[in-house]
């Protein structure tokens, strides 16, 4: 069946989102028809300016609104320290967790050559810079547990060990395979405690 143009064109935004197909994005239309109109305003407006105000930091490139962000920024924090992830939602992972304190480093993405996505693709340059004013003292991979975070972890290593600095692997108990991002905090603490060396 055929639906009034904006009703299709909010239907076709909503299946530009992952994981949501045409009868989701249909059902979320007609949600939003139901909607109170400050309630749409207001959705509409945080989507804006959520796209506008962030941007990625210059030293971690976690996802920001100031520049740098606020872990980069923080004194306190351990400076010896850099964790290394895949992708912006795992530092939040990794922050909800609330036993990490030292640095991080956003690579967005993993090396993977059947995609064609090599190690200038992601930052790994910009994490070897970072280390070269004797600050840092250990790197902690945590790219997800599989083949492209694996292929990533060995490869910051070989790049880094000749250094002197410590290069260590979260450990196991994360589920083969998975997303670093769902893990579940004990999960997640676990794995930092047991990380082992590379
Ligand atoms: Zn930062």
């Amino acid at each position: 069946m055929q639906y009034p143009e904006p009703i299709s064109k909010l239907i076709e935004g909503f299946m530009r989102l992952p994981g949501i197909g045409p009868k989701t994005a249909a059902r979320l239309a007609f949600y939003v028809l139901d909607m109170k109109e400050d309630d749409v305003l207001d959705f509409a407006k945080a989507l804006v300016n959520a796209k506008r105000n962030l941007t990625y930091c210059s030293v971690c490139h976690h996802i920001t609104d100031t520049d740098p962000c606020r872990i980069c920024d923080d004194k306190a924090r351990d400076q010896t320290v850099i964790c290394v992830v895949q992708e912006s939602r795992d530092v939040i992972a990794m922050e909800k967790m609330r036993e990490y304190l030292g640095q991080y480093h956003v690579l967005h993405g993993a090396i993977s050559p059947m995609d064609g996505v090599g190690p200038e693709d992601i930052y790994i340059p910009d994490l070897i810079k970072r280390l070269q004013d004797d600050t840092v003292q250990e790197i902690i991979i945590a790219t997800n547990p599989n083949i492209e975070g694996e292929a990533t972890a060995m490869y910051i290593s070989r790049l880094v060990k000749p250094t002197g600095i410590k290069v260590t692997r979260i450990a196991h108990g994360l589920p083969v395979g998975g997303d670093l991002e769902y893990a579940d905090e004990v999960t997640l603490s676990k794995a930092i405690e047991g990380r082992r060396e590379l």
